[in-house]
């Protein structure tokens, strides 16, 4: 099992318009697009291309996992995503070190690639997604 490195890390948001401003604006970071993601009942905002990207999330419904975990946590770092050459191998990996998985079996995401989440209790308190396949 073989991870490539940082994807994306995940930044939840009560104002998606408001935080765009500060990273585009502020910050200087180059807005690649913002996507409605109806599955996930978030809207997401992506910065930079490639490896490395920032996406801030905000939900679009009071009852997402998105909108829980701000009512909760406030706002704030939601995930990290690790790019990985082999879903399927990375979930069995994870497994046998004992890491909780959220997703069984890999999930379609953002752009067609193989997505599944990893319980925060299994990676040291910060829920990771892992990835595999093309990127935005
Ligand atoms: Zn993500």
């Amino acid at each position: 099992m073989k991870a490539k490195g940082l994807d994306h890390v995940a930044i939840a948001v009560k104002d998606l318009d408001a935080a765009i401003a500060l990273y585009r604006d502020a910050l200087g970071l180059e807005l690649a697009e913002i996507e409605e993601v109806p599955d996930q009942q978030v809207r997401t905002a992506i910065f930079g291309h490639g490896m490395g990207r920032i996406e801030l999330i905000c939900p679009t419904t009071t009852d997402s996992g998105v909108a829980k975990f701000l009512e909760k946590r406030g706002e704030g770092l939601h995930h990290v995503c690790v790019e990985v050459e082999n879903i399927e191998e990375a979930i069995a990996a994870l497994k046998a070190k004992g890491a909780p998985m959220i997703d069984q079996t890999p999930k379609i995401g953002a752009g067609g690639a193989k997505i599944a989440f990893v319980h925060p209790k299994g990676m040291r308190g910060v829920l990771t997604e892992l990835r595999e396949g093309k990127k935005t």
